[in-house]
């Protein structure tokens, strides 16, 4: 079992006690208590072991450790030994690996409290042996746990250090299955959120969260709430696949939210991971080689964003071993969005904004991709978003133009896919059957902006028309509300980011993706900014 463990920092023993009932409610097994700066009465924490919720781990960290106890050793140990003196002990206690090195008196005393294998007794209190390093991967990790190992009076191996890339979890995970006392090796930062959400599918002994987003104690510790619901711990096992959104920054990402989401909903076992990888393609190879070439993790693909959809063309075509692809389109794209990791373990990479906002469109006007032969379509923007929707509706035999404030930029994407290009201006005489905004005009906070000034006059609008904004945030942008009132059938933004997210669900899972699901979870989240 792997224990969902509340980290808890005590100011006063009510406060602490309160938010061990708390974590209890939301589904933690143990709770750490961190005395650091609670109190010099032995007494409270005798307390405190009694009166807890939960089972719980005591830890009093130095500051030489990263905590923010700086009393003496004397008073410190003397804390720890009445953690164990009343009739309910605590389930461990902690103590870093370079204080009990140190000294044969903090050894002895402390072997009196814990379970000790060479005096049976009347506990079963358990020693944490722990190291931390907040700055780096200590070059001393493996010496640090083999000693660990070795102390008898060791029950649980801890380590903990700040991830310099995702590829630190992997060593993380591979230190949990290799040693045969009970495990817990985490990697803080934001790098390091897979070690602690797949603490479990890898079977540490626990992992920590917060109960609030502000109340951890390392960096990178989600709550219990995220890690419950949003990442579904309690769904996780040794065979769930994993998979991610891979961008730079990615921290506000959606789509973990939303594929999360769908998951649960198609008792798919999978998690979902906001995944950040540094812009250079180096980057980029040397993690996802390594991820794949791990099998225990079931890295089962990943949606790819700024600043990566490109690395990922080039990464499946120069690493991508036998069998692997690119889609056709997506190449021509020059942009993918999708990896898939298949069965036989080759690579497809793809691109479903352009199926996306092909299959919004193609509901809006009631019809079929073929039907899309002839259609008048105006693009406007030359940008990524811009690409994506010019080729595939070039695919599909649509006659485009391309509106851009750059005409140059614009006759050089329509030069690309032989569509015709405009400047913006042009737009008040088009006379198209769709119109598609790929410009940010008209994003929050600008929402009173529109692509297309004066469109609550503009003569293109009317009945049969489709007016689709691939702006999402907010969901009715000023150019929507404006065709709308005209009478033209209108998409949102959301609708391509559903059915992006929905194309990926679909190749990782072989399952429709809930549609609903994904809508409402968006919306939910939108509604939050
Ligand atoms: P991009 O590559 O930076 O391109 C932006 C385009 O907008 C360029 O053509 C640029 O014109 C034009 N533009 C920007 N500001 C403008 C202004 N003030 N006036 C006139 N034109 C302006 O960006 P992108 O990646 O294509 O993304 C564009 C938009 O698409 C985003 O804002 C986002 O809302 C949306 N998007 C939505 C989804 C979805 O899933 N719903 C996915 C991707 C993108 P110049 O060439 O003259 O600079």
């Amino acid at each position: 079992m792997t224990y969902l463990t509340a980290a808890i920092t005590v100011h006063s023993l009510e406060q602490a006690l309160g938010a061990a009932v708390r974590a209890a409610e939301l589904g933690a097994d143990l709770v750490e208590y961190r005395i650091d700066t609670f109190t010099e009465d032995p007494n409270d924490i005798t307390e405190l072991v009694q009166r807890s919720a939960l089972p719980c781990i005591i830890t009093c960290r130095p500051t030489w450790e990263g905590g923010a106890y700086d009393g003496d050793e004397q008073t410190r140990l003397s804390l720890l030994e009445h953690a164990g003196v009343g009739a309910r002990k605590p389930a461990f206690i902690d103590l870093e690996l370079l204080a009990f090195e140190k000294s044969a008196n903090l050894r002895q005393k402390i072997s009196l409290v814990v379970d000790d294998p060479d005096r049976p007794r009347e506990t079963d209190t358990g020693l944490i042996l722990s190291s931390h390093d907040f700055e780096q991967r200590p070059a001393d990790l493996l010496r640090k746990v083999k000693d660990m190992a070795e102390a008898p009076l060791c029950r649980v191996i801890k380590v903990a250090w700040q991830a310099r890339s995702l590829r630190d979890n992997l060593e993380a995970f591979e230190l949990i299955g290799q040693q045969v006392k009970p495990t817990i090796a985490l990697c803080m930062g934001e790098c390091g959120l897979a070690s602690r959400v797949l603490a479990k599918k890898f079977g540490a002994l626990l992992t920590f969260a917060s109960i609030d987003g502000d109340a951890g104690t390392a960096p990178g510790q989600p709550t219990l709430g995220e890690i419950k619901k949003l990442y579904r711990w309690d769904s996780l096992n040794a065979d769930t696949r994993v998979f991610g959104v891979i961008g730079y920054p990615v921290g506000h990402s959606m789509s973990p939210p939303v594929h999360n989401a769908g998951f649960d909903a198609a008792n798919i076992n999978g998690v979902y991971l906001p995944m950040p990888i540094p812009p250079e393609y180096e980057h980029f190879k040397a993690t996802i080689s390594t991820w794949l070439a791990m099998p225990r993790l079931h890295f089962g693909g990943a949606s790819v964003t700024i600043p990566h959809k490109e690395n990922l063309l080039r990464f499946v075509r120069e690493e991508g071993g036998p069998g692997s692809e690119v889609e056709e389109l997506a190449e021509r794209i020059g942009a993918a969005n999708t990896l898939q990791v298949r069965e036989d373990g080759s690579l497809y990479a793809c691109n479903t904004d352009y199926a996306a906002a092909l299959d919004a469109v193609c509901d809006g006007l009631n019809i079929q991709r073929d039907g899309l032969s002839g259609k008048k379509v105006a693009v406007i923007g030359a940008g990524g978003a811009a690409r994506a929707v010019v080729a595939g509706f070039k695919h599909y035999g649509a006659s485009v133009t391309i509106y851009n404030r750059t005409a140059e930029r614009a006759i050089e994407l329509a030069g690309q896919f032989d569509a015709d290009a405009a400047t913006l201006d042009n737009l008040a005489s088009s006379n198209a059957d769709v119109y598609i905004n790929c410009t940010p005009i008209g994003m929050h906070p600008n929402i009173d902006a529109s692509p297309i000034p004066g469109a609550d006059s503009f003569k293109g609008f009317g009945p049969g028309v489709v007016v689709f904004d691939t702006i999402y945030n907010p969901i009715q942008t000023k150019l929507l509300r404006d065709a709308a009132a005209a009478g033209c059938a209108t998409i949102p933004g959301t609708e391509m980011f559903v059915r992006q997210g929905a194309a990926q669900f679909n190749l990782w899972t072989g399952k429709d993706a809930p549609l609903d699901v994904f809508r409402d979870v968006l919306e939910d989240h939108l509604s939050r900014k």
